[in-house]
């Protein structure tokens, strides 16, 4: 029909044209072994073009798989746009698989080139026999670092780009749909599932991050990328960054939380994301040498239930907002976010922190329900619990290449395995993965509520609760604390057990409590309640 908008496609390509012309002076600083290493957002526009010519060469076609295993760096974030510009779809592998799990991935998603950091060139050696499909190597190096010994033909990242002198590349023509990322989730038992991205979908996502009403990115921002880039697109902040046309800090490999505050003072950080261990690190960080945190404006928090407590911390003591999000990485992945409604201004204090520490209310763009176990819509009064299911323009439609399908989804919308309350203003709780829930003589107990509250107490740093087999009431739980350091040995089940009697109904109370100096992590930083459960499960 005439008279119509432009039938224009989606294009990751079109942020880095735009920031790349209108921000050519911005910075892109990366920490590097030794010291930081730094460049412009013109600079960024140019190697991205010629790293375009490279894939090129090295016969990657469009929709072709292009993998990096990479900690968060200037290079990588050239893959991130220039990968999906060309046409190519960019797999990022988590560097902290199993290596039985990466060469699944590698193998299932047909990965053609890995793009790969010198130092990390090892994980690829143990699985080299097992992944035949892959044809180049490119190793990433800081400047300086010698290039590493290698049974593979390996090809220098630098010398690929200074092999063309020409800074510009015809990008192609994509339709908004034409794929431009791929993730596997991790949190699930059996192999990884595969996630696919599109342009629109990332696109869409970016300008989701940007509202007022979620991030707010914006060209005023600096950017500090905690997150790891190979966990669910870096939460789509450095998409939505370069977007922008944001300052952008990347910490390079193994950052410490030392470092990030260092980074964060430095650097004049606005804005940064993270799992909760990264915000509980980084306080004791800065507690133990103060840092100037005057250019932060928010934090965000996802991937796991933050500690009201801790938030409450940040912002009592420091003056910091922390933000909590939550998604999937079948959500792009993020999807709810709890920010206050304008007439909750007025509330108390405690009132409002008890919404931000829920997960939120959707982005415009993606519709939730919450639905029993016959897939009816329950009570929306803030206590029946139900299994979340979301769907909009940034929610997978499937797994790639997957059998598990059939149960991941009910009449069009994606079952994302959570269990939550809503409330009547639209707010989602998660009480817990349904893997989670402590089924207890029928009922159900909030395993993240217990830990929430055990972490409120002073004495811990890291509090997790797992479900144990218990002959009368099937399961019961178990708590396994951290102590803060000074209080390692000096502080006592019973403490907790009273500290807890208060606050949680009785028949909720742990059956026992056990020490750790620290609880263990997955992949992507949260507790893993997969390692705890294996290891205490006689018990
Ligand atoms: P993985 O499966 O590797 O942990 P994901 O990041 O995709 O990777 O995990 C998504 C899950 O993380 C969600 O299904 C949910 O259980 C949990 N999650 C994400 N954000 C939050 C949050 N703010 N609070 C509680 N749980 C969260």
């Amino acid at each position: 029909m005439q008279g119509m908008m432009m039938d224009s496609a989606l294009n990751l390509r079109h942020y880095l044209e735009r920031s790349g012309r209108l921000f050519p002076s911005k910075e892109i600083v990366t920490r590097t072994t030794g010291g930081f290493a730094r460049y412009t957002y013109g600079d960024y526009h140019r190697r991205t073009h010629r790293l375009a010519h490279a894939l090129a060469k090295l016969d990657v076609r469009e929709g072709d798989r292009v993998a990096s295993l990479a900690w968060n760096h200037g290079r990588h974030l050239e893959l991130y746009y220039g990968v999906p510009s060309f046409g190519a779809v960019l797999l990022t592998l988590n560097l902290r698989l199993p290596l039985d799990q990466l060469a699944y991935i590698v193998n299932h998603a047909d990965a053609k080139v890995i793009f790969v950091d010198a130092p990390l060139l090892h994980i690829l050696e143990e699985i080299k026999e097992r992944i035949p499909g892959v044809r180049h190597l490119v190793a990433m190096r800081e400047d300086g670092q010698p290039m590493p010994a290698s049974t593979f033909p390996l090809i220098d990242y630098e010398d690929l780009l200074a092999a063309t002198r020409d800074d510009l590349y015809p990008w192609p023509e994509l339709g908004e749909t034409a794929a431009a990322g791929m993730c596997y989730t991790s949190g699930t038992t059996g192999n990884p599932k595969g996630v696919l991205y599109t342009h629109r979908s990332l696109c869409l996502h970016n300008y989701a991050l940007a509202m007022a009403d979620s991030f707010a990115f914006s060209e005023r921002d600096t950017l500090l990328q905690i997150v790891p880039m190979f966990h669910a697109n870096g939460w789509g902040m450095p998409f939505a960054a370069v977007m922008c046309g944001s300052k952008i800090v990347l910490p390079g490999a193994q950052p410490q939380p030392a470092d990030l505050a260092e980074m964060i003072e430095r650097e004049r950080v606005t804005i940064a994301g993270g799992v909760p261990t990264i915000w509980i690190g980084l306080y004791r960080a800065i507690e133990e040498k103060p840092v100037d945190l005057s250019s932060v404006r928010m934090f965000v928090v996802a991937g796991s239930a933050m500690p009201r407590q801790l938030m409450e911390t940040y912002q009592r003591q420091l003056g910091i907002r922390i933000v909590q999000a939550w998604g999937m990485t079948e959500t792009t992945p993020i999807a709810t976010l709890s920010v206050l409604k304008s007439e909750m201004r007025h509330d108390t204090e405690d009132d409002q922190f008890a919404v931000r520490a829920k997960q939120g209310i959707p982005l415009p763009g993606v519709e939730l329900r919450v639905v029993d176990e016959c897939g009816k819509e329950i009570a929306q009064d803030g206590e029946t619990m139900g299994e979340l299911q979301v769907r909009g323009p940034w929610v997978t439609s499937g797994y790639y290449d997957d059998a598990r399908n059939a149960e991941a989804f009910q009449d069009g919308w994606f079952r994302t395995g959570d269990v939550v309350t809503l409330d009547p203003e639209g707010y989602i709780h998660i009480m817990d993965r349904t893997k989670d829930l402590v089924k207890s003589g029928g009922e159900w107990i909030s395993s993240v509520d217990l830990e929430n509250a055990i972490m409120a107490h002073p004495k811990v740093l890291e509090a997790c609760v797992i479900a144990v087999y218990h002959l009368r009431w099937h399961e019961r739980p178990l708590a396994v604390v951290a102590p803060t350091p000074q209080y390692r040995g000096q502080i006592t089940r019973d403490e907790i057990l009273e500290f807890l009697a208060g606050r949680v109904a009785k028949w909720w109370l742990p059956d026992d409590v056990i020490f750790v100096d620290s609880v263990p992590k997955t992949s992507v930083g949260k507790f893993n309640k997969k390692v705890l459960r294996e290891q205490y499960k006689t018990l």
